[in-house]
């Protein structure tokens, strides 16, 4: 090869390192819908599993969310996605556009789907179970929190009580609050006081998942107060629901997901550290299954549950709304695409999905 065909491919090589330090938003906010399908965040509600609805009935279900046009219908159920993230931002994952996002664990649950997008990678020998195990895997958030300029502003806000271990609470210092877990901040707000005591007075068949609205406005009083850089809200319901096989529930759980996000939006524009600075990442930890019986689960025994999707708005993100025709993006990529849209060093930097649209 000649030298000047050489250095070319070097400063290329240079220039894509550049790029994958130079920060493109100064904070940072990751959503999990826990087994939201793409199918119905691309296709909106399904009339067939529409008619699911069996100890939670919803009289008001079909007046909310059908409609004959699909983009209608779609935007019914998830109006923040399909207007304020569609204009300004990015949707992956609509396989009849050609834009397919995959999970590369072969489990096709939870703990290995969120250790797969957190750490960059699949760990099939040892993350295999949903059990309470401190993850051995370092997380992107950890690798955040260890970097200059982040440490101590890294939080998580999670409904599943499993969250500790997977972030590896201890080892990490990320701050994670999960579960039934009341806020113990030193300085209560008034809507924490109150939250704690809801949350006490809670009846014992809740379980020890916390109900989303909690995880959300807990999280919401902790931006206000710590303004943190980065931070992970995990919400539980669509998953609950899907398993118990009310798919009522599981829209009207989307359908309040999609109206908080619309509120952390609007909130973040009105706060100078966040405004026109913070991006936000929405996605799940695995997919579900299709017909009738099977949307309601997921596993490797279950086709299609290792399909999933994700969307995204702020800066770093083209404006280019639903993507079609797209390479495939994977789960592994989204820690990367995390770490590159921070501009922080992660072993794995430049494997990220491309978000920009440059060339890199
Ligand atoms: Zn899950």
């Amino acid at each position: 090869m000649k030298s000047a065909t050489l250095s070319a491919i070097a400063l290329l090589m240079l220039a894509a390192q550049l790029q994958a330090q130079t920060p493109q938003a100064e904070n940072l906010v990751l959503v999990t819908l826990d087994g939201m399908r793409w199918q119905d965040v691309f296709r909106g509600a399904d009339s067939a599993l529409m008619k699911q609805q069996k100890h939670i009935e919803d009289p008001k279900l079909k007046e909310k969310y059908w409609r004959n046009d699909a983009d209608e219908r779609r935007k019914a159920l998830m109006p923040f996605l399909w207007t304020t993230i569609k204009g300004k931002g990015k949707l992956i994952g609509n396989r009849d556009l050609n834009s397919n996002m995959d999970v590369t664990n072969n489990m096709w649950f939870s703990y290995p789907g969120y250790n797969e997008l957190l750490t960059g990678q699949a760990d099939d020998a040892r993350i295999n179970s949903n059990d309470a195990h401190y993850n051995p895997n370092t997380t992107v958030l950890e690798t955040i929190n260890t970097t200059s300029g982040f440490k101590g502003k890294v939080a998580a806000f999670t409904s599943w009580d499993c969250f500790p271990f997977i972030i590896n609470d201890k080892r990490s210092g990320v701050f994670v609050n999960a579960g039934m877990e009341p806020s113990k901040s030193l300085s209560l707000t008034e809507p924490e006081k109150t939250m704690n005591k809801i949350m006490a007075g809670l009846p014992a068949y809740a379980g020890t998942t916390r109900p989303d609205a909690l995880t959300f406005y807990y999280g919401l009083e902790y931006i206000k107060k710590f303004k943190p850089r980065v931070i992970f809200f995990s919400f539980d319901e669509t998953d609950h629901f899907a398993h118990a096989g009310e798919y009522g529930a599981y829209l009207n759980s989307a359908h309040a997901t999609d109206s908080m996000l619309a509120e952390l939006w609007n909130f973040l524009q009105t706060e100078t550290q966040y405004r026109g600075k913070t991006t936000l990442l929405i996605t799940v930890d695995h997919g579900r299954g299709v017909d009738a019986e099977g949307w309601k689960h997921h596993g490797i025994k279950i086709p299609d549950a290792n399909q999933i999707w994700m969307a995204a708005i702020g800066p770093g993100v083209e404006a280019t709304g639903e993507v079609k025709n797209s390479e495939p993006a994977f789960q592994k990529q989204v820690a990367l695409t995390i770490a590159e849209t921070l501009g922080v060093k992660h072993p794995m930097a430049g494997q990220g999905i491309n978000l920009s649209g440059k060339r890199r």
